[in-house]
């Protein structure tokens, strides 16, 4: 995050605590939260963490603060993001659906694949199965 960006998140902040920001404060934070210099703290990130700090936090936000507020996220979307992973190979083990339609494996059948591809534009995991179950899939004994 530049100067600019950090003026913007202390504006933030200011609004709900009622500091005064200035240049040297705006200098500083830039300095400390650019500390870590691996993966840089992004804008989003850190716009994104000044509500939930203030949300759930009531000590005086020090960037401190909003770094751990901004590890913390960032540990979640990893969990998620790994969650995800595992239930896609979870997917994987099973057995592999036929489609009613042309009693092909559904990897096998390019039309009924497309439709899935279509679904999957606005369904996601779970949804999209659970969809394909009622409405694409032969019953899953049949599958294979
Ligand atoms: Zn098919």
């Amino acid at each position: 995050m530049n100067e600019v960006e950090v003026a913007k998140v202390l504006a933030m902040v200011s609004a709900l605590d009622s500091r005064n920001v200035n240049e040297p404060m705006v200098k500083m934070w830039t300095k400390v939260l650019n500390e870590n210099t691996a993966s840089p703290w992004t804008y989003d990130e850190a716009t994104a963490a000044v509500p939930t700090y203030f949300a759930t936090q009531t000590e005086y936000l020090s960037p401190r603060g909003l770094i751990v507020t901004m590890k913390q996220a960032r540990e979640r979307l990893a969990e998620e993001r790994h969650s995800r992973e595992l239930s896609e190979v979870e997917w994987r083990k099973t057995p592999e659906p036929v489609c009613r339609e042309h009693s092909k494996r559904i990897t096998h059948c390019l039309e009924c694949c497309s439709v899935l591809h279509f679904q999957v534009a606005h369904m996601a995991g779970e949804n999209l199965h659970r969809w394909a179950i009622a409405n694409l899939y032969q019953p899953e004994e049949a599958w294979v």
